[in-house]
């Protein structure tokens, strides 16, 4: 008989990703089949699935298994889209009236659903330094918003210590989402560290392939209770050809991430030798305790003024230029334009954003073609 592997217990990472969630699969296939319809026949009303809006197909439950096996969570809820995720949780467990702890430059989607829509709704949300949260917390204050890395500067925080200072400085009231995007649970799993509610952007690593937008969170059952019973009147759920394609994506993770992070430190070693660059940004090693898998694909590289970074993506021959990331090839972006486009342009200043930042996402190409290609590419 197939083991059980819808719980905590699902075995390691690489074994997980190919076996958590299938005791869920519908039919005799080593696939679950594709539960495609909208609606389900039943006699007894408190049977599931009945409407799939409500997320409780075959197809969620497998994915959702998946998701909390590996970040090991009771829990997890599949979503349209990475915002989606987020919005939901602040909208379950918010009320107006409250104070929000975020981190400062976030990424700039999540920024600017706290500053253009959680505002209206009455919810203060004050953006500041992940190492100042402990002194800021007030009486009302009840979330707080990380990222394991952060983008667009991929600096790898110490997600247990920043949780366990805001947690005493609050007794343990706050509420922490960490944004585990650009490491994925194969390189850091944040509720191991400390923190409440996972929230992944699932488009980037979790997927890889580039051809799905979805999301997910991954807590503890009564917090995973709280958001699903609210987050179903709101809608949002992850279709369920989505949720089979996100699954299909996630039998790869492991070994992705493996390469990922091999091609990543490959590059950004390189790049802190070339005459062309100021500064790389890209990994920890006071950290590497925290991510002993690596530190993935993201490296961003501030390169010196001499150099028209956006002509140097025109001209690069493997290398496009476009905002999303984690996917099998490499891409880039200039944060500048795309993922703080909305910040005012002195606020991008201060934080360091400057026409010559350019974040790349190192895909699973031969490093060497992709180093060459930008090392010609800005020389030009
Ligand atoms: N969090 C991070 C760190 C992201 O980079 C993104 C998207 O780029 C999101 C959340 C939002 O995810 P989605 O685009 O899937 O809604």
């Amino acid at each position: 008989m197939a083991q059980d592997f819808n719980d905590k217990n699902a075995g390691n990472d690489a074994t997980a990703l190919q076996h958590a969630g299938g005791n869920f699969r519908v039919g005799r296939g080593l696939v679950g089949a594709l539960e495609q319809s909208v609606t389900f026949e039943t006699s007894d009303p408190t049977d599931f699935p009945v409407y799939a809006r409500l997320g409780n197909t075959a197809n969620h439950q497998e994915l959702e298994a998946m998701l909390a096996a590996l970040h090991h969570g009771d829990d997890a809820i599949a979503f349209a889209s990475g915002m989606a995720a987020a919005n939901a949780a602040y909208f379950a467990l918010l009320q107006p009236g409250d104070h929000v702890l975020a981190q400062e430059n976030c990424y700039g989607g999540i920024h600017g659903f706290f500053t253009s829509v959680l505002s209206r709704w009455g919810v203060e949300v004050e953006f500041a330094p992940v190492e100042t949260w402990a002194r800021r917390v007030r009486p009302n204050t009840r979330m707080a918003h990380l990222e394991s890395i952060t983008n667009p500067f991929c600096k790898p925080q110490d997600v247990a210590r920043i949780c366990h200072d805001v947690k005493s400085a609050t007794q343990g009231r706050v509420i922490t989402v960490c944004d585990n995007t650009f490491a994925s649970p194969v390189l850091c799993k944040p509720l191991n560290l400390g923190a409440d509610i996972v929230l992944e952007s699932a488009t980037k690593y979790l997927n890889g392939h580039s051809d799905v937008i979805c999301g997910a969170l991954i807590a503890n059952k009564e917090l995973v209770e709280t958001i699903r019973n609210q987050a179903r009147l709101i809608g949002g759920f992850l279709n369920t050809t989505s949720c089979a394609m996100l699954l299909r994506g996630m039998r790869t993770l492991g070994v992705r991430m493996a390469a990922h992070s091999a091609n990543g430190r490959a590059f950004a070693d390189t790049m802190r030798e070339f005459k062309l660059v100021r500064r790389v940004h890209y990994g920890d090693p006071a950290l590497e305790r925290f991510f002993p898998a690596g530190f993935g694909g993201m490296c961003t590289v501030e390169f010196d003024p001499s150099v028209d970074t956006v002509a140097m993506l025109q001209s690069s021959k493997f290398i496009k230029n476009v905002p999303s990331l984690a996917g099998t090839e490499t891409t880039a972006t200039l944060p500048w334009w795309s993922t703080n486009r909305m910040q005012p342009d002195e606020e991008k200043k201060r934080l360091g954003i400057s026409l010559q930042l350019v974040r790349f996402s190192i895909g699973l190409e031969d490093v060497r073609d992709i180093i060459a290609d930008v090392i010609a590419a800005s020389s030009n």
